[in-house]
C-alpha cells in the first residue's frame, strides 16, 4: 500500500494529462502523474492552434514552449488535388487579435516540456508506470499501478483520465461511445527530408491536400523534417490489400500537387498506421472521475484541434477538480454535465468544419477565397481555434455554414480555377 497521500491523480502525461497536473498545482492539489512510457516518447499530432497558447499561458508552460526553439506557425494552406486550387489561411487575417501565430512541435519533445513544468511546479511524475485498474470507493478510487519496481495501490479522492486513445484498460469507467459521426478512417504516416517548402514565413504553414478519398497532411517540424501523413478511409485501404507504404506512395502518385511537393522526399523512419478514430464519451465526467484529452473524444485532425482540446479539457478538468475539492465534495451532477456539454460544444464547432471538408460542395465554398460578406475573416479565426463565442464569429460562423449546406441546391461560389505559382525550394534532406 501506498502511504503519500495524494489530493489528485492523472492517468498519462500527454498535453491533457501535464496541463491538468499544471493547473491543479496551481490551485495546489497535491497532484501524482502516471504515465506508462519512458519520455521523451513518439506521438503524432503536431500541428497547434493558435487559440491552445492563451491554455499554455493559464498553465505557464507557454514562455517554455516559446524558448524550445519550434518550428513558427503563421498559417495553414489547404490545395486541391490536382494543384488547380489552395486556399491560404494567414491567422494574422482573422477577426479576433493575439491569434497570429503558435508552433509545429516534434511531439516528443513538446510532450516533455509540458510534463516537466508539471513536475517543476510540484507535480509528482512517475513515468514507466502504468494504472492497471481503477475502482470507486467512498470518497474516491482505489488505483493499482504496475512501475518499475513492481505493482502497488493507492487510494486517491479525485482522477483524471488522460489516457489518450488507448482507452482499454478503463473502459469499464467510461460510458458508451457516441455514435460515430464520421466514416472510419485510419492514417498511416511518416517523417520525410527534402519535403518542397515555400520560402520565409510560410515555410512553417501546414499544407492539407485534399484527394478524391482522403487527404494528406504536410507539417515542418524543424528545418529539415516534414511530418507526412495520408488518412482515407479503413475500406479503402482493405480494398487495395496493399502495405500501408505502397499505399501511401500510390496516394502520392495519383495527385500532382503531391508529387511536387514530394518529389525528393525521403522517409527517415518506418510508416506508422493508427485507425478506428473520431468518437466521443457519452459522459466526460463522474462524481471523482474526469475524462480529459483524447481520453474524452476523439475525430478527424483535419482542423489540428486535437491538442488544443487536449490542453484546454486538461485545463477545465483539473479546474472543476480544484473547486469542488476546496469544497470538500464531489462533483453534482450538474457540474458533470455541464462539463461534459462544455468540451463537446467547443468539438461540435471543429467536427461541423470537419464535416464541410468532406463534403464536395461545402468544400468548394470553404476554398473559395472570396467568400462573400467578409466570412473568411470569421473562417480564419475558426480554423485558429477561436471558438465563435461572440456575435461577430458567430453570425459568421452559421452564415458560412448556411452557405455550405445551400451550396449542394444553388451554387453561391464558384469551383476555383486559378493556376498556382511554384511554392519554392525543397528542405535540405
Ligand atoms: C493521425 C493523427 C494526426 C494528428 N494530428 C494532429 C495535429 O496535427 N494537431 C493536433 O493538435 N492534434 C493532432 N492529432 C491529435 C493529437 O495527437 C491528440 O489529440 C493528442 O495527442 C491528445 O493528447 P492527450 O494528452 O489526450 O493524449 P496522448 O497524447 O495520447 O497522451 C496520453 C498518454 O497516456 C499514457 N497512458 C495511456 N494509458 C495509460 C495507463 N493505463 N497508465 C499510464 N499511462 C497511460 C500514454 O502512454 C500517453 O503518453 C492527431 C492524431 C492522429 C491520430
Amino acid at each position: 500500500m501506498n502511504t503519500v497521500a495524494f489530493d489528485l491523480l492523472v492517468i498519462g502525461g500527454g498535453p491533457a494529462g501535464s496541463s491538468a497536473a499544471a493547473t491543479a498545482r496551481q490551485q495546489g492539489l497535491r497532484t501524482l502523474v502516471v504515465e506508462k512510457s519512458a519520455f521523451p516518447r513518439f506521438r503524432i499530432g503536431e500541428s497547434l492552434l493558435p487559440a491552445g497558447n492563451r491554455i499554455l499561458q493559464a498553465t505557464g508552460a507557454w514562455p517554455k514552449v516559446q524558448a524550445a526553439g519550434f518550428m513558427p506557425k503563421y498559417g495553414a494552406e489547404f490545395h486541391r488535388s490536382d494543384g488547380s486550387g489552395v486556399k491560404k489561411v494567414v491567422f494574422a487575417n482573422g477577426l479576433r487579435p493575439g491569434l497570429e501565430s503558435t508552433f509545429q512541435v516534434e511531439r516528443a519533445r513538446f510532450d516533455t516540456v509540458l510534463l516537466d513544468h508539471a513536475r517543476e511546479l510540484g507535480a509528482e511524475v512517475r513515468l514507466e508506470t502504468m494504472v492497471k485498474a481503477v475502482a470507486p470507493v467512498a470518497g474516491g478510487h482505489r488505483v493499482t499501478l504496475a512501475g518499475p519496481t513492481g505493482e502497488s495501490t493507492l487510494t486517491v479522492p479525485w482522477v483524471i483520465d488522460a489516457t489518450g486513445r488507448e482507452t482499454g484498460l478503463m473502459s469499464d469507467q467510461k460510458r458508451a461511445l457516441d455514435p460515430p459521426v464520421l466514416a472510419k478512417r485510419m492514417a498511416i504516416f511518416s517523417h520525410f527530408e527534402g519535403v518542397l517548402r515555400a520560402p520565409g514565413r510560410e515555410a512553417g504553414n501546414i499544407l492539407i491536400v485534399r484527394l478524391d478519398d482522403g487527404w494528406v497532411w504536410l507539417i515542418p517540424i524543424d528545418e529539415r523534417r516534414t511530418s507526412v501523413g495520408l488518412v482515407t478511409t479503413v475500406e479503402a485501404f482493405r480494398a487495395e490489400r496493399q502495405e500501408p507504404a505502397a499505399f501511401f506512395d500510390r496516394a502520392v502518385a495519383s495527385s500532382p500537387k503531391l508529387r511536387e511537393l514530394l518529389a525528393r522526399a525521403t522517409p527517415t523512419m518506418a510508416f506508422h498506421v493508427t485507425s478506428d478514430y473520431s468518437y466521443f464519451r457519452r459522459d466526460l465526467a463522474q462524481e471523482r472521475l474526469v475524462l480529459a484529452g483524447d481520453a474524452a473524444g476523439f475525430f478527424d485532425p483535419i482542423f489540428s484541434s486535437g491538442v488544443y482540446l487536449a490542453t484546454s479539457s486538461g485545463k477545465l478538468a483539473a479546474d472543476l477538480v480544484a473547486r469542488a475539492h476546496a469544497a470538500g465534495r464531489g462533483l453534482s451532477p450538474a457540474e458533470q454535465r455541464g462539463y461534459t456539454r462544455a468540451v463537446k460544444r467547443h468539438a461540435g464547432v471543429f467536427q461541423k468544419l470537419i464535416a464541410a471538408f468532406y463534403d464536395e460542395d461545402a468544400f468548394d465554398v470553404f476554398m473559395c477565397n472570396v467568400i462573400p460578406w467578409d466570412l473568411s475573416r470569421g473562417i480564419t479565426s475558426i480554423v485558429a481555434g477561436q471558438a465563435p463565442t461572440n456575435w461577430s464569429l458567430w453570425w459568421r460562423y452559421t452564415l458560412f455554414l448556411t452557405v455550405c449546406r445551400l451550396q449542394r441546391y444553388w451554387p453561391v461560389v464558384k469551383r476555383p480555377e486559378a493556376a498556382e505559382a511554384p511554392l519554392g525550394t525543397p528542405a535540405p534532406g
